[in-house]
């Protein structure tokens, strides 16, 4: 047995304070193996601020500092007629990516994007600020520029690839700002239609192999829309636009005989997809199949001795697999962790605005 696996031995429960300081130290400074992902730096400070909430260990973060600085990536547009130059005003993902506007006020180099105005958004909901300050109406306004001909969105005005990834990103902005003036819903709920598989899961893009994030991004989407309700499967699936049963079918054998849950068929069990399939059934209200006992055994054998998860047994924790173990853990009642809103993957408090 090496170090690591020895680092990972004798975890029976959750060590929440071990976590929780693990948090603050990656609050205060990330370590050199994020510098490379400078340019996802608010989706990195989203792993950090919404794990501390979820942990219910608010109380170290400095609330109106972060959203000072969470504002400070705010794309600003010139004039209101800049709304229709084809950009989109949401935020950018770093100082990397941020430039300023020239004399005009005009930004020539925008690279804000749909992830890093999700993660943005969902800080300041976190932290507790008001919402209605910004200028929801750029953003979403704008957004349209992003949406494509067939429904789905890229993630920057500049483009890139077109799945449901950012057709999540989308949803969950208009959903947290409460204005859907930035997609026209009917295309994007044909695009999300399309990308369902013949076996029941979802694939990122029409006809792409089913896969469990891409399944969150779908099923979380219509339920932000307001296309799917809560429960479905306690209600009359048959009128439901999705094949539930289906999916059901698909989602459930994803439960790995180690515990876990896995992205695909034939792939070892992941630490992230306890969220991106457990937030599924959660949705549905198919939670009750899994075997909950079986799923948390296989979590706590990721937790690391010094705080966070790994992706699987016997590997160094990262901040990703870290939070997406903390809100697995959360969808499995843990004590002592706050409940978390499935749709928006940040917990029911900071959805509520409490
Ligand atoms: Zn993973």
């Amino acid at each position: 047995m090496n170090s690591i696996e020895e680092e990972h031995r004798g975890c029976e429960k959750m060590e929440k304070e071990v976590h929780v300081t693990f948090l603050e130290m990656m609050y205060y400074l990330l370590p050199s193996p994020y510098e490379s992902q400078e340019i996802n730096h608010l989706t990195l400070a989203y792993f950090v601020i919404s794990g501390l909430d979820i942990l219910n260990s608010l109380q170290s973060v400095a609330k109106d500092a972060v959203v000072t600085w969470v504002l400070s990536f705010q794309a600003h547009r010139g004039t209101k007629a800049h709304l229709n130059d084809g950009q989109f005003y949401g935020f950018h993902g770093s100082k990397t990516s941020q430039f300023l506007p020239d004399e005009n006020g005009v930004l020539t180099r925008n690279n804000s994007h749909l992830a890093s105005t999700y993660c943005a958004i969902a800080i300041l909901k976190i932290v507790g600020y008001d919402l209605s300050n910004l200028d929801s109406e750029s953003i979403v306004t704008s957004m349209r520029n992003l949406q494509q001909p067939d429904g789905s969105f890229i993630p920057i005005h500049t483009g890139g690839e077109t799945d449901l990834r950012f057709v999540y990103c989308a949803a969950a902005i208009c959903f947290m700002l409460d204005n859907w003036n930035g997609m026209d819903k009917e295309k994007t709920k044909d695009y999300i239609l399309l990308c369902q598989s013949y076996d029941g899961g979802f694939g990122l893009v029409p006809g792409a192999e089913s896969h469990g994030g891409a399944t969150y991004c779908a099923i979380a989407s219509l339920q932000l829309m307001g296309f799917i309700e809560d429960n479905v499967l306690s209600s009359c699936t048959s009128s439901s636009l999705i094949d539930v049963p289906l999916l059901l079918d698909w989602i459930l054998q994803r439960q790995a005989t180690d515990g876990g849950f896995q992205g695909r068929p034939n792939k070892s069990s992941d630490t992230c997809y306890a969220f991106w399939i457990g937030a599924v059934l959660r949705i549905l209200g198919g939670y009750n199949f899994v075997d909950n006992k079986a799923l948390r055994g296989f979590l706590l054998s990721c937790q690391y001795k010094y705080g966070g998860f790994s992706k699987s047994p016997g590997e160094f924790p990262d901040l990703y697999h870290s939070y997406y173990g903390f809100t697995a853990l959360s969808l499995l009642e843990e004590s002592g962790l706050i409940s978390l809103c499935s749709k928006l993957g940040i917990t029911e408090n900071a959805a509520m605005g409490l």
